[in-house]
C-alpha cells in the first residue's frame, strides 16, 4: 500500500483536519492543529507529506522517527502538532487495513468506557453555578472551570474572593461527589497561584491545571508541597522529553499530553506509559474536534493510568459548529451517565461527513485566541 494524495480542510470553528488516501482507497483522517495558529501547521504538515507521498502508510514507527528526528530541528508545538496529525490519519489507515480499532492494535482495552467531563463559564468565568447544576442534571460527573480572568503577579484579594465564590457556587451545584478541574490556565504566576490553590484547598478540586506556566514548572515543586489538591499540567508540552523532566522532578499528578499537539497517537502512548511508571494519572488535553475526541479515546483505551477525557462539546470556542457536526455516525460521541463508549469501528472508529467538511472548508475559519491587558496597559496572560 501506498501513500497517494492528502488535503486539508480548515473548518470552523478552529479546527484543521487531514484526509490522507491511499493506493488502495483506505483513507485515513487526523487533526493537525494548534488553536490559532492552523494555517501555520498546515504549512508544517505540506512539508512533512512531500517525504511521505508514495511510502507504505503503516511502517507508522519509522514515518515518526523520519519526521521527528531527521529533519534536524525538532519539537514545539506547531511541528509536534503537524505530526500528530498526520500519525492519527496513519493510524486511522492501519486500523481501517486490519479492520480492527486502533486501541486492539495498541494491545486491547484497559477499560470498558471512559469518564469525560465538560467545560463550564467559558474565558471569563460567570454564571457557573447554575451551569454546574445543568452538567450535573445530564448525568457529567466531572466538569473543568477557568479560575479566574488575568491576574497580576500580584494582584487584590478581591479577585481571589470572586474565584472562590464562583467554585463555591459549582461546588454547591454540583454536590461532593461532583469532580471539578479548576484550570489556571497559566494566567496566575507563582506568588499568587499559592495563594489560589491555598483558598481552594476546602473545595476539594479534583485537579488544579496549570497552576503555572509550562516554563514554570519548577515553581510545581512549592505549590505540590503547599496543598492536597493534584496538580495537572501538559497541554503546552510536546514530547516525551519535555515529559520527562517533569515526571522526574515528581510535582504532577496528572499529565494531560494533547493527541493532536504532542506527536499523535505513537508518542502520547509513550507519554501516558511513562507517567505511569511514576504513579502519575493522565486526563489528555482535547478542546478540539472529532478526530483528535476519537484519537485520544483510542489511546484513553489502552492506558491504565488515564482516568477521565476532556472534550468539547458545547465548549464556548465552538461557536456556530460543534464536536458533532462533522460525523456522520453522531451515536459514536453519545455520553451515558458521564462516561463515553470507546469508539470500536475499525481505525479511529469514527466516520467523517466528507460532504459537510467539504462545504465547512469553503467557509474557513480565522480563529485568534484573544489578547488581553492588564490595568496597566502591560500584556497579560490569556
Ligand atoms: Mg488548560
Amino acid at each position: 500500500m501506498k501513500i497517494k494524495s492528502y488535503e486539508l480542510f480548515q473548518v470552523p470553528p478552529r479546527w484543521l483536519f487531514l484526509k490522507i488516501e491511499t493506493d488502495e482507497g483506505i483513507t485515513g483522517w487526523g487533526e493537525p492543529v494548534i488553536e490559532g495558529k492552523a494555517a501555520t501547521v498546515k504549512a508544517a504538515v505540506d512539508e512533512l507529506m512531500e517525504y511521505l507521498l508514495g511510502k507504505d502508510p503503516m511502517h507508522i514507527e519509522d514515518h515518526w522517527n523520519v519526521m521527528y528526528r531527521a529533519g534536524f530541528y525538532r519539537g514545539g508545538p506547531i511541528l509536534m502538532s503537524a505530526i500528530a496529525g498526520i500519525d492519527q490519519a496513519l493510524w486511522d489507515i492501519k486500523g481501517k487495513y486490519y479492520n480492527a480499532p486502533v486501541y486492539q492494535l495498541l494491545g486491547g482495552l484497559a477499560r470498558d468506557k471512559m469518564k469525560v467531563y465538560s467545560w463550564i463559564g467559558g474565558d471569563r468565568p460567570a454564571e457557573v453555578g447554575a451551569a454546574a447544576r445543568k452538567m450535573a442534571e445530564q448525568g457529567f460527573l466531572a466538569v473543568k472551570m477557568n479560575a479566574t480572568e488575568e491576574l497580576q503577579y500580584i494582584d487584590s484579594y478581591e479577585k481571589i474572593d470572586a474565584a472562590i465564590q464562583r467554585i463555591a457556587a459549582v461546588r454547591d451545584a454540583g454536590g461532593p461527589g461532583m469532580g471539578i478541574g479548576i484550570d489556571f490556565h497559566g494566567r496566575v504566576h507563582k506568588p499568587m497561584a499559592k495563594i489560589l490553590a491555598k483558598e481552594l484547598e476546602p473545595f476539594r478540586p479534583m485537579f488544579i491545571e496549570e497552576p503555572v506556566l509550562p516554563e514554570n514548572n519548577e515553581d510545581l515543586r512549592e505549590i505540590a508541597q503547599h496543598v492536597a489538591i493534584p496538580i495537572a499540567t501538559g497541554e503546552r508540552m510536546f514530547s516525551k522529553w519535555q515529559f520527562k523532566t517533569l515526571l522526574k522532578d515528581g510535582y504532577a499528578d496528572i499529565i494531560q499530553p494533547d493527541v493532536s499537539h504532542a506527536g499523535g497517537i505513537t508518542e502520547c502512548k509513550k507519554i501516558i506509559s511513562m507517567a505511569e511508571a511514576f504513579d502519575v494519572a493522565a486526563a489528555p488535553h482535547c478542546p478540539l474536534g472529532p478526530i483528535a475526541l476519537a484519537a485520544c479515546l483510542q489511546v484513553d483505551a489502552t492506558c491504565h493510568n488515564a482516568f477521565i477525557q476532556e472534550q468539547s462539546l458545547g465548549i464556548h470556542y465552538n461557536q456556530g459548529s460543534d464536536l458533532l457536526d462533522y460525523l456522520t455516525d453522531k451515536t459514536v460521541f453519545q455520553y451515558r451517565d458521564g462516561y463515553v463508549d470507546i469508539p470500536s469501528q475499525p481505525g479511529l472508529g469514527i466516520e467523517i461527513n466528507e460532504t459537510h467538511v467539504r462545504k465547512m472548508a469553503a467557509e474557513g475559519h480565522n480563529w485568534r485566541n484573544p489578547v488581553w491587558r492588564h490595568t496597566d496597559g502591560s500584556v497579560a496572560e490569556w
